[in-house]
């Protein structure tokens, strides 16, 4: 007889890494594919995962030495691919597990890329930025044998942006002896970076929410959304979204949420980047936690900050009528299962947010061109991109009745499993 409670489950859940959600979503997945159950076993596992160390010179003067890690997943299709971030709660489990969604996430999209994330277990805050600096240029270092434009790309996550991957591409080229921008994307575009990348997680969060809408027989001019986080994705979804006719009812950053069910201004409030914690401080009839937020009637919510924090203990509370998820891994598998049973569709990071790494793909094509795209082309190409991938998945909810999170992975592990039987196992 299991001893386990219904609230001890919960609490497992809600603390569940990212690699024992990704990893269930697949077994579940490979239920709905026929493939080879080889292919699935060797998909749970990484294929690599480095731990380095990363001292850094304090402004004091003391050192401190920080855990760094990149998982790398799958390469079967391409150079590996995903981003880096700085939190304090990066574990190699987590990193393996979001490796695993970009795997899939490159596979939606049909991009000639793998799967890797990596990180460095820091608080970004407590770093000045100079300190920021040193700490990138020596994990870069630590990292250099495994990366390389047609190895592994990084690119920015939670914690880092544009100028930390500035710094990651030229401490790289600095040891290579020649400058060398494929290395990693999401650089300013002064020094390779793409036009529209730092928006791009947000827009395609935009466009999937907006197809999502059009799918259920909605038009956005009659559509209150509520968005949880307001850095990159969030915001530039919240303002897409609103400039498309969308009344954004709710929007948060880490200290809670404001509320104005006449709908807000969200071009005024400044995004994360732009003025850190600035949402409280706006002038708006009510202010909620983020716990609030989640619970919101409202037609679509977006979780676009952190993962698990849709699970089991909130799940029934849940009254939004679309979920998309702007954030990787917001919602737990056990939150998954309930609100599948209470008919709330969720539409997968794996498909909502992959932007960022399309815009990547097209920063990388660049690169290796010595060519920019104009900030037009690169909306019109991930536009196409995004619609495609949305038609794929979408034929896959249409024709199996699946879920969209199970479509998503049908789509992607049908394309990474052939191309791994195609290649066959080495030796
Ligand atoms: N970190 C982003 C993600 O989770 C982007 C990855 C990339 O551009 O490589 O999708």
């Amino acid at each position: 007889m299991s001893t386990t409670t219904s609230a001890d489950e919960a609490e497992s859940d809600a603390r569940d890494s990212a690699l024992v959600t990704a990893r269930r979503q697949l077994e579940r997945a490979a239920t709905h594919v026929d493939v080879d159950p080889g292919v699935v076993e060797r998909l749970k596992h990484p294929t690599r995962v480095q731990q380095v160390s990363v001292p850094l010179e304090r402004e004091d003067g003391s050192v401190e030495v920080f855990t760094g890690y990149r998982a790398q997943h799958d390469d079967v299709r391409g150079p590996y691919k995903g981003g880096l971030r700085y939190h304090p709660e990066v574990t190699a489990d987590e990193c393996i597990g979001l490796s695993m969604w970009m795997t899939w996430k490159c596979a939606v999209l049909d991009l000639p890329f793998g799967g890797g994330k990596g990180g460095v277990a820091v608080d970004p805050k407590s770093l000045s930025d100079d300190e920021t600096e040193r700490l990138t240029r020596r994990f870069a270092e630590e990292l250099r044998n495994m990366v390389g434009p047609t190895k592994d790309v990084p690119a920015p996550d939670m914690g880092t942006d544009a100028q930390t991957m500035a710094w990651f591409m030229d401490a790289y080229s600095m040891q290579q002896g020649e400058t060398i921008p494929g290395v990693v994307t999401g650089k300013p575009p002064v020094i390779g970076g793409s036009y529209g990348r730092e928006e791009a997680p947000g827009r395609s969060t935009a466009i999937i929410a907006r197809e999502a809408v059009d799918h259920y027989g909605r038009d956005l001019s009659s559509t209150t959304v509520a968005v949880q986080g307001f850095g990159s994705v969030g915001a530039n979804a919240a303002r897409l979204l609103e400039d498309w006719g969308a009344t954004v009812v709710a929007v948060s950053d880490v200290n809670g949420a404001i509320y104005d069910p006449g709908g807000l201004e969200t071009h005024a409030i400044p995004t994360h980047e732009e003025e850190p914690e600035a949402v409280l401080e706006q002038d708006v009839p009510e202010t909620l936690t983020n716990a609030e937020l989640l619970e919101l009637d409202v037609d679509v919510l977006i979780p676009a900050a952190v993962g698990n924090v849709i699970t089991a203990d909130n799940a029934d509370a849940i009254a939004a009528d679309i979920v998309v998820e702007g954030a990787n891994g917001p919602t737990t598998f056990a939150a998954d299962a309930i609100l599948e049973e209470r008919d709330i569709p969720v539409i997968p990071d794996i498909l909502a947010n992959a932007g960022g790494v399309t815009v990547s793909y097209f920063e990388w094509l660049q690169d290796i061109n010595r060519r920019q795209w104009s900030l037009e082309r690169v909306n019109r190409e991930l536009e196409e991109h995004m619609l495609d991938a949305w038609t794929d998945v979408r034929a896959e909810v249409e024709d199996g009745g699946l879920t969209w999170r199970d479509a998503a992975y049908v789509v992607a592990l049908s394309r990474v499993a052939e191309a791994k039987e195609t290649r066959g196992l080495w030796p």
